[in-house]
Order: C-alpha cells, then structure tokens, then sequence
C-alpha cells in the first residue's frame, strides 16, 4: 500500500470520528490502568459494568489494597480470568505505592513492570491517559493493518513497530483508536462488513465481503 492511500484512509477515519476514545470509562490514569488490566480477553462491556461499582468505592491504590483479594473479587468476578487480574491488580497497587508515590509511572519500562502490564497495556496508558502516539496492537488492529494492506506483519510487535513507521504522524495520536473501533464494528473477525466500509475503496483486501 503506498503512502497517500494510507493517508486517505485515516483521513476518513478522522472525518467519521473526529474525536476517538476508549470505550472503556475511567476519571483517572490509575482508573484506566486498572480497566485496562481487566479488560485483557474480556470485553469493554463487561469492564464498564464491574468498574461502576467498584471505582466510587476504590479509586486509588490503597484502597483497592485495603479490599483484599477477596474484596476485589466481589467486584469483578463477573469479568474472565478474574482470579489472576484480582492478584495482579493488587501486586501493581502495591508497586504503585511503594515505588511510584500512588501514581501511575508515565515511562513503558516503569508500566511493563507492573504485573498484569505487557506492551499493550503500556502503550494503552501512554497513549490514552498521557497523550503520547503509541500504538497498542490488539486482535482487531492485527486483523485491519494485515486485512487492509495498511502495515502488514507476521506478529503484533511486527505490526505495531510498522504501523508507528508508515502511519501519518498527524494520525498518530489518534490511529489505535480509529482502528480498534474499526476493526470492532465494521471489520469484524468473521464477516467483516464490507458493504459499509467506508475505507472499503481504499483497502487492498482480496475477500471482500462485496
Ligand atoms: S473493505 Fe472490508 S476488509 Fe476492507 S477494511 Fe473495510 S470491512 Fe475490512
């Protein structure tokens, strides 16, 4: 794919939705932090729905560590894997408090420290809490960069590592969004929904849906 059909693409993405963000709810980097961690393998959905209850009665480090495990569990169990985020998530506040003054650390080598925090995760809190142009490459942004000819790779670090190269630097910023809701709603896994594509003229798929 060449250089102006990748800018036509994100400059529709953009005029679609000017203003991309998580579907995931949060007031602050420890909530998203916290969110983001939940949200591995689950659903934004199933997060939003345990987050409600329990961020107005933890929102902070130390009052997540005085829930304990089990407290915590009562919170999220609804949520996959919870037995292992509920661990994780309490190791990390942990971390926080004792390292990083309840705060959460603004590097990708601090955050990928913390357990239940990978690169994804990371790049997901420095793009969306602080504003800096990663790209966090999940299941859909793999599918849509391979699909479409955007940044085609064998793995996710392939993927992210290419699209950080090729995606105009004024898309940047907003690109893992645009692409993820893409990928959620029109470029779905199975039927991707071509017939309504609105980059359907630009992407270079060869099994359209039309
Ligand atoms: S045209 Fe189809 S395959 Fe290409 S991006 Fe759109 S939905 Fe995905």
């Amino acid at each position: 794919m060449n250089s102006a059909k990748r800018h036509e693409i994100f400059a529709c993405l953009k005029s679609a939705n000017p203003h991309p963000t998580t579907e995931l709810e949060y007031r602050s980097p420890f909530e998203l932090l916290i969110a983001v961690i939940l949200s591995a393998q689950a659903t934004d959905k199933s997060v939003n729905l345990a987050t409600r209850k329990l961020f107005p009665q933890a929102s902070t480090p130390e009052k997540i560590l005085a829930l304990g495990e089990q407290g915590l569990t009562e919170f999220i169990k609804s949520i996959g894997l919870y037995k292992t985020k509920a661990k994780n998530i309490l190791a990390t506040c942990q971390l926080l408090i004792q390292q990083h003054h309840s705060k959460v650390p603004r590097t990708r080598e601090q955050l990928e420290k913390l357990p239940g925090v990978g690169r994804k995760t990371a790049n997901v809190i420095l793009n969306t809490a602080f504003g800096e142009p990663t790209i966090a490459v999940d299941t859909h942004i793999f599918r849509i960069a391979n699909r479409t000819g955007i940044a085609p790779g064998k793995n996710v670090l392939e993927v992210e590592l290419k699209l950080l190269k090729v995606v105009p630097k004024e898309f940047r910023l907003d690109a893992h969004h645009w692409l993820i809701l893409h990928g959620r709603y029109v470029c779905k896994a199975r039927k991707p929904e071509c017939a309504v594509c609105k980059i359907n003229h630009l992407c270079e798929y060869k099994n359209k849906t039309i």
